[in-house]
């Protein structure tokens, strides 16, 4: 997958960053982010869930594993958290997927790809690459239009030239363990199958940032409250960053954009 959409230099403080392709990888952003938390010696606690957090004077993070009291919290819990379902008899059997990760593990198998915008597309290339067999099911009658501009022509050209089969304007009825049947305008259709990425977007969890007491707008994008200067919410020592501040705008927001939250943040911090 290639990140960001142009190749400009994104470096974090004193860290370089070195690509050796036009626009940096997946795996080049995440060793350039590596490599930033190991300088500036980021104390990261791995695999602990935020369950909520208490308003105060010092803000008390109560964690799966442990509390924590905090003056300033800065929370960026992005929009990867509810994945919206296919709701589809089989939708439960361990072969599917709504957060595709590593091609390889799907090397010269069958896979399923449902949607078309950038995630579809991503694990569909990736994955044809190391040899898997790929069909995709989109609702649409097109690619979605948010695809990133550089890829959308290699996803148009695989689907054209019949190296992945698309199927448009159809829609999954059922999975099984080793069948797909697809409703397709030209009927349903069964195809063999070994794992499914049903990449169909995700909402972010507005809900944990109402629990706290974050005051979302009353339309349907529930975007939270916080001042644009600062990125304050409206309860004092709480802040957001990333494409969180969207609410349900989810693609307002984006790594190059949103870059800027920090600065802010950090700016209002340091003059408390
Ligand atoms: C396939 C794909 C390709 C993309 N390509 C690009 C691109 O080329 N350019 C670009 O600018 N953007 C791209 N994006 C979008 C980019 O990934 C997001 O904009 C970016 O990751 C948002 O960063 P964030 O820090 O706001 O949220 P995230 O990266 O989603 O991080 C949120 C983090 O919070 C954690 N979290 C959530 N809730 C809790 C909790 N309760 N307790 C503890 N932790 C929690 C999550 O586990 C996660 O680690 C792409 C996205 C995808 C899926």
């Amino acid at each position: 997958m290639a990140f960001f959409s142009t190749s400009e230099r994104l470096e974090i403080g004193n860290v370089p960053f070195v690509s050796n392709n036009a626009k940096p990888t997946r795996s080049e952003a995440l060793e350039y982010y590596r490599r930033v938390a190991a300088s500036a010696g980021l104390a990261i606690h791995y695999f602990e869930e935020v369950l909520k957090v208490e308003q105060g004077n010092i803000h008390a993070v109560v964690t799966s594993k442990q509390v924590y009291h905090a003056r300033h919290i800065i929370i960026a819990t992005g929009f990867y958290g509810i994945p919206y379902l296919l709701n589809v008899k089989g939708e439960e059997l361990p072969k599917v997927t709504h957060y595709y990760k590593d091609p390889h593990f799907y090397a010269f198998q069958k896979v399923l790809v449902v949607g078309a915008n950038n995630s579809a597309v991503d694990a569909a290339l990736e994955t044809w690459r190391k040899g898997a067999e790929v069909t995709m099911v989109i609702r649409n009658e097109t690619i979605g239009r948010r695809v990133k501009y550089w890829v959308k022509p290699d996803m148009e050209n695989r689907i054209k030239e019949n190296s992945i089969q698309a199927y448009f304007s159809s829609s999954v009825v059922e999975i099984r363990e080793q069948e797909v049947d697809i409703q397709t305008p030209n009927g349903l259709i069964t195809i063999e199958n070994d794992w499914v990425i049903a990449a169909t977007g995700y909402q972010p969890d507005l809900s944990f940032l109402s629990k706290i007491g974050i005051e979302l707008s009353a339309d349907g994008i529930r975007k939270p409250y916080y001042d644009p200067d600062t990125h304050e919410t409206n309860i004092k020592g709480i802040y957001l960053a990333g494409v969180i501040c969207g609410g349900m705008d989810t693609h307002s927001l984006f790594i190059e954009n949103s870059r800027e939250h920090a600065g802010k943040i950090v700016g209002h911090i340091i003059v408390q």
